[in-house]
């Protein structure tokens, strides 16, 4: 059977029937409805307004390749300048084929790239570094909290460099689904009742965020590469496997196969969440040393941070561990190495009972030492 006339154009035969609305386009009429909707996300939501330097986290894989395509080609309707800002995990093997990817998109679309490593920022460590240190502890499989929150600070960090307004992420509407089955399945409220927003309107010191392609689904991301002939980065990072994220996009598949729905109602479902007065979390304050938003007396990168510096990994993660860390940095450990600008933390002060018998007090007697109840610890999308 022939294939239908496209539905917009009424011109040339459909190439492709919208998984979700089952409408039947031609390419060409595809993509033009695709960057409209991305459009309106981005008008109905204010998310970025006219003047705005905008950072967009460029990862070279296919839903940061896509959203910078749509932006370059709405940055003039929208009046805005747009910067690839990429990471550098330091992942072997990986990351640097993905960075290829950034440059080559960079100067086909002359678009400014820089490019912030972890190594330079976070005092040495690199995700190998951090993968071979959580090993040790037995805790490979939290590979992908640790460079959640540290990726977090890094894009923030080269978004700063470039002097950006706000930041853009590539996140589509499977991911944020993904995202709140995870939440789900951690009892994670807090973040539950945020999922749903489309961004942060930068509480804090941090920059405004915002993910344009939050409803867009994963097929119609790698639809619209596939029509614009977009190359992008498609190998899979050597630490995803071990990540949680992998179970809820396999039970989200399951779902998606029996109730096609499935992804939007998640996302939108997270929308509608809203948390009882009585399980409100207190108002965030500041990180002691660093000055970004937390929720305890160190940022959840501080916190990863510390924990790696000091050798015991598997304390910087673990909700609601109330262990004392009380070894200082041993000479030749790369702990020493520290991108902190502070001093290293003193004595605990924050009079967490240790156990029944032994209040924390005040950490013990030696430099160094940090109850772990104090960070903000809550474990993080992968
Ligand atoms: Fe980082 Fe995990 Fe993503 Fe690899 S899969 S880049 S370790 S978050
Ligand atoms: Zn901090």
């Amino acid at each position: 059977m022939p294939a239908p006339t496209c539905f917009s154009c009424h011109k040339t035969r459909a190439a492709l029937r919208r998984p979700r609305s089952g409408q039947a386009l031609c390419g060409s009429c595809f993509c033009a409805a695709f960057e409209a909707e991305v459009l309106h996300t981005v008008l109905a939501g204010h998310l970025l307004p006219p003047g705005a330097v905008v950072a967009v986290g460029a990862s070279g894989g296919k839903d940061s390749t896509v959203l910078a395509h749509v932006l370059r080609e709405l940055a003039p309707r929208l009046g805005i300048t747009l910067h690839l800002v990429a990471v550098d995990e330091g992942i072997g093997g990986y990351r640097d084929a993905a960075l290829e990817a950034v440059r080559s998109q960079a100067a086909r679309w002359e678009l400014p790239l820089t490019i912030v490593a972890y190594e330079d920022l976070f005092g040495g460590w690199t995700m190998d570094a951090v993968a071979r240190s959580t090993a040790g502890s037995g805790r490979s499989r939290s590979c992908c909290t640790f460079c959640g929150v540290l990726r977090r600070r890094a894009l923030e960090e080269g978004a700063r460099l470039v002097g950006a307004t706000h930041i853009v992420t590539g996140h589509n509407a499977d991911d944020m689904a993904e995202t709140v089955l995870m939440n789900f399945l951690r009892g994670d409220a807090g973040r539950l009742a945020r999922g749903g927003v489309l961004g942060s309107t930068g509480e804090g010191c941090a920059l405004p965020r915002c993910r344009p392609l939050q409803f867009a689904s994963q097929k119609e991301v790698v639809l619209y590469a596939h029509f614009r002939h977009l190359r992008y980065f498609s190998e899979e990072c050597v630490y995803a496997p071990e990540a949680f994220r992998g179970h809820a996009r396999d039970l989200l598949k399951l779902l998606e196969a029996a109730r096609p729905s499935a992804v939007l109602d998640l996302v939108h479902s997270a929308e509608r969440l809203a948390l009882a007065p009585a399980a409100k979390p207190p108002p965030p304050g500041t990180c002691s040393r660093c000055g970004a938003l937390a929720s305890h007396k160190l940022c959840q990168a501080c916190a990863l941070l510390d924990g790696l510096n000091r050798g015991l990994p598997r304390l910087a993660i673990g909700k609601g561990r109330r262990v004392l860390q009380v070894e200082p940095p041993q000479p030749g450990n790369p702990s020493l190495v520290t991108s902190d600008p502070v001093a290293p933390a003193g004595p605990c002060t924050c009079k967490q009972p240790k156990d029944k018998a032994n209040p924390c007090g005040n950490g013990g007697d030696r430099a160094g030492a940090t109850c772990v109840s104090q960070c903000d610890l809550s474990p993080v999308a992968e």
